[in-house]
């Protein structure tokens, strides 16, 4: 992410440079112009320069003089060579000493332009100039042409060192020499200047009075002659011709004036020079020399001309006030255009700012769009764990409960073999007839046992996936037939109509018997199990193409919704009484069918039967060769569990002192107990809890042994119901549990348990156990029938309802025909339950509780009381005073006065 950033940041940084040097200022020229001197002409020539500049914009133009002074042009040249210029223009102020200077700087690359004069070199880049020799000619031919019938002329020369001087009279001398009727009288060099005209020319005029033509070489030198001649007088008949034609003030206005006849126009060539320099620094093609050309000025065209450079000079002012718009409008321009770059440059940034946001938007909603992916997956994998959890704490509470079960399962018949063992061991008298019922008892345990195991191993069998089918052909109308005669004997017993209805005689097929046989037995047996006495179970067979199918219907008590989801499952035997079986059998039976390819399923309804369907594939005959086929005819032997519900009430002739409620659903282990109990009891055993709350609300027993493990209300339920109820919470309850499980004694004890017994326990550490629980009690009541009652010594439960039963007596004490009924009815008990409890409690009848009550209150009342005898005995409900009196000394051997003053 970070290297993207700078990526972006270094494209936007890259278009911002790009985009600002696409914006380039026009490249500028320095230009130097070495002037050698100073006049009006030259300042012409500079302004030519300069106006010609207004249309290059590009090229700075400097102008340095040298006024003259050579030495002074030689050094300019030298500091100029060592900066950095594009070109230089110069007029030379004298050829030779600068020669060598302008070479130099010419070799170094800058290119040097000539103006007017050039040296004697070769190494310039252009020249431009007039060409004095036309000049001079034309001044000649001009003359010719005015006087062709001839003339006497004065040329007055330049100093004869600069090269325009010489050329000038040359060209001139040539015009001459072709006008035969021309003669040059004088040609005066003005060596000493204007000093030589005023000199020489009076004489000269004197010495040649025919002279009627005076040629000067320059307006100025022609002005000043005239002036002289005209001094002399003899301006009339003179014809002045000048060279230069400088506009408006001077050689113009002088021939617009009348002093000079004509002048021949020399050009500055300012204009030209400029013209030349940009072709040079553009690099387009141009002339190295430029002759420029002349023209003669008379008073013919001086008008038209002086005219002209007047509008050219207006043109000017206008062109320069054009050219300062067009600057400012450029300025304009270019800031303008500045201003476009540094938006289109900034936009860029923001369009390329912009993608990449839009591109970190993308990456970001990608990346969301990732990690929510990411979190439906680890969502769905935790719920996957949760789930696979789930399933581990359920197999492991499965586990548990399967264990537990098996403890228990295992325990009963195992205290039923070592008790009755321990009963044999130490009886020592040998009667045999309960020798051998007792050993009766301990076979039918140990076969018991062997089932469970059995039955286990099956389990563990099928569960490692080893349970083989061994089929053999076998006529299945048959086989049912006698699994179902097995029941016959039972069916009379229960007065039920057992029936198998076969629309076949006979039904070739192949089945494991020995499988087929438990899980038909298993079906059989339940339904006779949970059908009552006078009901019907029918078995019949169907055959469809493929399949048969078994039905095994009964019009039982039938199974709600829940029982029948799990009545396939491991140890599940619904709300049913828990003795009648280990829930082993259809679990094991679903295994079976399921081993033959088939299927069992279950119609029931709550109190109107079940039906049971077994539908078996049919195997072909030869198939089955294939499977290993041990036809061994298998019959398993079970005993039968009598389902009648058990109620033994203890009848015989000996009434114990004590009684006790023996709540066990197991019927051996119930038997065995009852058998054992009732020799030093009386014992009222039933098989749920129920039933045994009934017998314990009637008989308000003086103990109640009952199992933990019920079916409908267990042994915690039954201990919290007899403990919450003052009319039995003072009856000891003893638990009896397979489940050694430290929490369930916990759990006993909060349910408020006296005592509990592990299965499989030891017949002697019962009747210890149930001896030590009858002292305590007869200690307790001692206590109370030889003490002022003193609540504090008895639990919590007791003592409320002591001081209930008290503060009742209390209430009626004045009422002298208060009865034990009446109080029970308040109490909402019965005489009897009354009567037991406060028997159990204080070893007392009621009527002797009450009786005791007023005596303890009469003693008190005796004492602190100021009331006399009489007013106590009505007090407490004494139908007279003497009455009071006997019962008093009856029960303290004092009279009440003597107790009082005692
Ligand atoms: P086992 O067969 O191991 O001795 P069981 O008979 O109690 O013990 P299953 O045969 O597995 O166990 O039956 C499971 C439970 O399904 C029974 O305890 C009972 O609650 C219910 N049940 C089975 N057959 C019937 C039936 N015909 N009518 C009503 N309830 C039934
Ligand atoms: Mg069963």
């Amino acid at each position: 992410m970070k290297s993207t950033v700078s990526k972006a940041l270094f494209i936007a940084f890259a278009a911002f440079v790009a985009i600002s040097c696409s914006y380039q200022q026009e490249h500028q020229y320095r230009i130097v112009f070495l002037q050698c001197c100073h006049d009006e002409w030259r300042d012409v020539m500079n302004s030519e320069m300069k106006r010609e500049l207004a249309f290059h914009p590009e090229i700075n133009l400097e102008i340095v003089d040298s006024y003259s002074d050579t030495e002074k042009q030689v050094e300019q040249i030298r500091s100029l060579a060592k900066q950095k210029i594009d070109l230089l223009i110069i007029t030379p102020n004298e050829a030779k000493p600068l020669t060598a200077a302008i070479e130099e700087i010419y070799k170094s690359g800058i290119p040097v332009i000539f103006v007017d004069r050039k040296t004697d070199s070769e190494h310039y880049s252009a020249y431009i100039g007039a060409d004095n020799y036309e000049l001079g000619k034309t001044a000649g031919k001009f003359i010719a042409s005015q006087f062709r019938s001839g003339g006497s002329i004065i040329e007055i020369q330049l100093e004869m060192t600069s090269s325009p001087a010489t050329e000038r009279n040359r060209g001139f001398h040539d015009a001459i020499a072709a006008a035969p009727n021309l003669k040059i009288v004088e040609a005066l060099e003005t060596k000493n200047g204007l000093e030589d005209i005023n000199t020489h020319i009076p004489r000269i005029l004197n010495e040649h009075p025919e002279t009627n033509i005076v040629f000067a070489h320059t307006d100025f030198l022609g002005v000043t002659a005239y002036k002289v001649a005209q001094k002399e007088g003899k301006v009339k008949n003179l014809f002045f011709v000048g060279i230069d034609a400088i506009p408006v003030t001077k050689g113009m206005q002088d021939v617009k004036n009348g002093v000079l006849n004509a002048t021949l126009l020399y050009p500055t060539g300012g204009a030209e020079a400029i013209q030349t320099a940009v072709k040079i620094l553009k690099k387009q093609p141009f002339k190295k020399e430029n002759k420029l050309l002349t023209n003669v000025i008379t008073s013919d065209n001086v008008d038209i001309m002086l005219s002209q450079i007047q509008k050219i000079k207006e043109q000017q002012v206008e062109i320069e006030r054009e050219i300062l718009k067009i600057t400012q409008l450029n300025k304009t321009y270019s800031s303008q255009r500045n201003r476009l770059y540094f938006i289109s440059a900034l936009l860029t940034i923001v369009v390329i700012l912009g993608a990449f946001l839009y591109f970190l938007l993308q990456e970001k909603q990608h990346s969301n769009k990732i990690l929510e992916e990411q979190n439906l997956a680890i969502l769905e994998q935790k719920n996957e764990i949760e789930k696979v959890s789930l399933l581990a704490r359920k197999a492991t509470e499965d586990k548990m409960r399967f264990y537990s079960y098996i403890s228990h399962e295992f325990k009963t018949p195992l205290s039923l073999i070592l008790t009755p063992t321990e009963d044999l061991l130490q009886r020592k008298n040998t009667d045999l007839k309960e020798t051998h019922s007792t050993l009766q008892l301990i076979y039918k345990n140990a076969n018991r046992l062997l089932r469970l195991v059995d039955q286990l191993l099956e389990m563990r069998k099928l569960d490692a996936g080893k349970m083989e089918l061994e089929r053999s052909q076998n006529d299945l109308v048959a086989f049912i037939k006698d699994i179902v005669g097995d029941f016959s004997v039972k069916a009379k017993q229960k007065h039920i109509d057992l029936q198998f209805i076969s629309p076949f005689k006979e039904l070739s097929f192949a089945f494991d018997t020995e499988k087929l046989d438990k899980v038909l037995f298993n079906i059989i047996s339940n339904a006779f199990k949970f059908t009552p006495d006078g009901g019907l179970i029918h078995v019949s067979i169907l055959k469809n193409t493929d399949k048969i199918e078994i039905n095994i219907a009964d019009n039982g008590i039938g199974m709600n919704a829940e029982e029948k989801a799990h009545a396939f499952d491991l140890f599940y035997r619904g709300n049913k009484n828990i003795s009648l079986g280990t829930g082993l059998g259809l679990a094991l039976s679903q295994e079976f069918v399921t081993l033959h390819g088939g299927e069992i399923s279950i119609n029931s309804e709550k109190n109107k039967g079940t039906t049971f369907k077994i539908s078996l594939p049919i195997i072909e005959t030869k198939q089955v060769l294939e499977e290993k086929s041990t036809a061994i005819s298998y019959k398993t032997t079970y005993e039968f569990d009598d389902s009648e519900p058990l109620l033994i009430k203890n009848n015989s002739k000996h009434t114990f002192e004590n009684t006790i409620i023996l709540i066990e659903d197991n019927r051996d282990l119930n038997l065995f107990l009852n058998q054992k109990l009732e020799k030093q009891y009386n014992v009222v055993a039933t098989e749920n809890a129920e039933q045994g709350w009934q017998e314990i609300l009637s008989y308000i027993p003086d103990i109640i042994i009952c199992d933990v493990m019920l079916s409908g209300m267990d042994g915690f339920a039954l201990t919290q119901k007899v403990k919450s109820d003052f009319r039995t919470s003072h009856i000891p309850v003893i638990l009896l549990t397979a489940k050694s499980q430290i929490e369930n004694q916990i759990e006993g004890t909060k349910a408020g348990a006296d005592d509990y017994i592990l299965k499989p326990f030891n017949q002697q550490l019962l009747e210890e156990k149930l001896k030590v629980l009858v002292e305590n009690r007869d200690r307790m009541r001692r206590r109370f029938s030889n003490e002022v009652i003193n609540p504090n010594q008895l639990q919590k439960g007791e003592r409320r309802f002591l001081l209930e039963f008290e503060a009742l007596i209390d209430k009626n004490i004045k009422d002298s025909t208060l009865s034990v009924e009446k109080l029970s009815q308040e109490l909402g008990m019965s005489r009897v339950q009354l009567f037991r409890k406060i028997s159990a409690l204080t070893n007392k009848n009621v009527a002797d509780y009450i009786a005791e009550y007023k005596l303890q209150k009469a003693k008190i009342l005796l004492k602190e009381e100021e009331k006399n005898i009489a007013e106590i005995a009505y007090e407490l409900g004494f139908s007279t005073p003497s009455y009071f009196t006997t019962f008093f000394k009856q029960k303290t051997n004092q009279t009440p006065t003597e107790w009082r003053n005692g």
